[in-house]
């Protein structure tokens, strides 16, 4: 099954960042493992037409309002794809190259994978981190959305129009940013999902999680254009790139990545990661 050439070139993009950030090897490594898995899943989902109704779905003018989500964890369908394939490559890869240890008892049931999944998606957590390490089964149920979420995404985000939505979750999925691009002229940010993978905008300045417009302190970072914003209301961080300073072409995806040095940099002043 071959991956969409707009996936195939994130994977480009992050064999690039291995070369430039040797450190992170065995991360981008892991990652790159993980994206062709679910890359691939997502393209057999299109091949078998899943969620391709959302293709045709008016945007639900009043859920894009009163701030709610354009799609519901039912409305992916999870439970009629054949998920559990996902599932048992994830498991794999996690056992292998992470810290995580087998589980205790047999596969899981799916209500239990499902279930998992559903808590995850409700509480708008990011889908890396949200499980304890010990904690293969839940951490691998919220990977395993990946692939329908961003379909979602590419479904709907494109008649979803910037002027439509400044709120600070996900518009599609609910999801909160994991990184944010400054823009100058004219002065906004966009928020990259990290969940689905939408960019959205929203306003200059003030924090996306509580919305609190002071109290905001920044730290920028000694490679180019890098700043961590930390909000002392909510101690939550958001990683941006002023593009002011950063010329060259970005994919987000994999800028949240290389940059996981201001994530343990966060994490060590006591912010929380979401
Ligand atoms: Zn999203
Ligand atoms: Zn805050």
């Amino acid at each position: 099954m071959r991956v969409s050439s707009q996936d195939q070139s994130i994977l480009v993009y992050l064999h690039k960042a291995m070369t430039a950030h040797p450190h992170l090897e065995a991360l981008f490594c892991f990652y790159e493992q993980l994206f062709q898995i679910q890359f691939t899943f997502k393209a057999r989902l299109k091949e078998d037409r899943h969620l391709e109704y959302l293709e045709d779905k008016e945007i639900d003018l009043a859920r894009l309002a009163s701030g709610i989500p354009q799609v519901s964890f039912d409305e992916l369908r999870i439970e009629t794809a054949p998920f559990i394939d996902l599932y048992r490559d994830i498991t794999a890869l996690l056992i292998r190259d992470t810290g995580y240890l087998p589980p205790d008892n047999r596969e899981p049931q799916q209500e239990t994978i499902l279930a998992h999944a559903r808590e995850i998606f409700d509480s708008r957590v990011p889908l890396v981190g949200a499980g304890q390490p010990a904690d293969v089964i839940r951490t691998a149920s919220g990977l395993v959305m990946a692939p329908y979420l961003q379909l979602a995404c590419e479904f709907l985000m494109p008649r979803i129009t910037q002027d439509a939505w400044h709120r600070g979750h996900c518009p599609v999925c609910g999801g909160a940013p994991s990184f944010a691009v400054v823009h100058a002229e004219p002065s906004f940010r966009t928020l990259l999902c990290s969940r689905c993978s939408a960019e959205w905008s929203f306003r200059r300045m003030g924090c996306p999680f509580c919305l609190e417009r002071d109290h905001q302190t920044y730290y920028p970072s000694e490679e180019g254009g890098y700043r961590l914003y930390v909000c002392e209301a909510c101690h939550r961080y958001l990683k941006s790139l002023d593009m002011q300073e950063s010329a060259s072409e970005r994919c987000l995806p994999v800028e949240t990545l290389a940059t996981v040095s201001m994530d343990v940099a966060a994490q060590g002043k006591g912010c929380l990661f979401f």
